[in-house]
């Protein structure tokens, strides 16, 4: 039997990067998956290729934002499927900049993406998982929530936030039988890090015990560990998957 086999999996901001590579590792598991991005033509190909591999999938355009998306998008979801059985709270983004030079507005996109985000799917998504009384989410955070980073006050606050919210729900779920754990990546190979400067990359490497960046594989399979049944006695847990960066 397949790790996620029948599970109806939703996987946020999955057209690219992290996101994409969990859908597809999801898909390969067995998994029904669900494909949410504000880009519905990198939403769509997730999707089919989540077919490709032989399992239903749906994608639906979901900005994490959008309060009333979100709600009428479940609604879909449990039509279609009678049930959610895992949800990873990926979709994130950047606005990096000194404190003395970011904008108000960098700051308010940061935080209303990737904290209220992850609070707005959670809150419509649990209701359906409390009905069966299961579910497993994880959250993507950052190392840099951990232990902070230069030019990054927004991105650092809101994955700070997002931990403090997965322990939260860990202990306000437990009772409906959904597990929350999150995932706090280190600095993996994607479009999102293409934008960081050579030298910055190489400052990061060098601080990196493994001695290399990591790829979206390896926090892939982070995420379908902790969202399966193999994890089972985990709540409440960070796992970085950083190579050592930290140590
Ligand atoms: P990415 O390549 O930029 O992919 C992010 C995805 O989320 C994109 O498909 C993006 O769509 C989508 N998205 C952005 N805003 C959204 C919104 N409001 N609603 C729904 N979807 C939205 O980023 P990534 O590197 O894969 O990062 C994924 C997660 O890992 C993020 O939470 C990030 O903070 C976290 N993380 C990444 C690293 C790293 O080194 N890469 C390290 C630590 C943590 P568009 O293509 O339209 O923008």
């Amino acid at each position: 039997m397949k790790r996620m086999e029948d599970k109806v999996c939703i996987v946020t901001g999955s057209g690219r990067g992290i996101g994409r590579t969990i859908a597809l590792k999801f898909a390969k598991e067995g998994g029904r998956v669900v494909i949410w991005d504000v880009d519905i033509n990198s939403a769509e190909k997730t999707s089919n290729d989540c077919k490709n591999l032989g399992v239903d999938s749906m994608w639906q355009k979901v900005n994490v934002t959008d309060r009333k998306e979100i709600q009428k998008n479940v609604a879909e979801i449990k039509e279609k499927f009678g049930r959610i059985d895992i949800l990873v709270n990926n979709a994130g983004i950047t606005r990096d900049a000194l404190l003395n030079q970011m904008e108000e507005k960098m700051w308010d996109t940061v935080i209303d993406v990737n904290l209220k985000g992850t609070f707005n799917c959670t809150q419509f998504v649990v209701p359906v998982m409390e009905e069966k009384g299961q579910g497993s989410i994880v959250n993507i955070a950052s190392v840099v929530g951990i232990y902070g980073n230069m030019g990054q006050t927004n991105y650092a606050a809101s994955k700070a936030g997002i931990i403090g919210m997965t322990k939260s729900w860990a202990k306000e779920f437990a009772r409906n039988g959904i597990r929350v754990n999150a995932v706090a990546p280190g600095f993996i190979k994607t479009p999102m890090t293409e934008k960081v400067p050579e030298k910055v990359i190489s400052y990061m490497v060098k601080r990196t015990s493994l001695r290399r960046m990591g790829e979206v594989e390896e926090v892939a399979n982070a995420v379908v560990f902790l969202s399966s049944d193999e994890a089972s006695f985990i709540t409440g847990h960070i796992l970085q998957v950083d190579g050592g960066l930290t140590l």
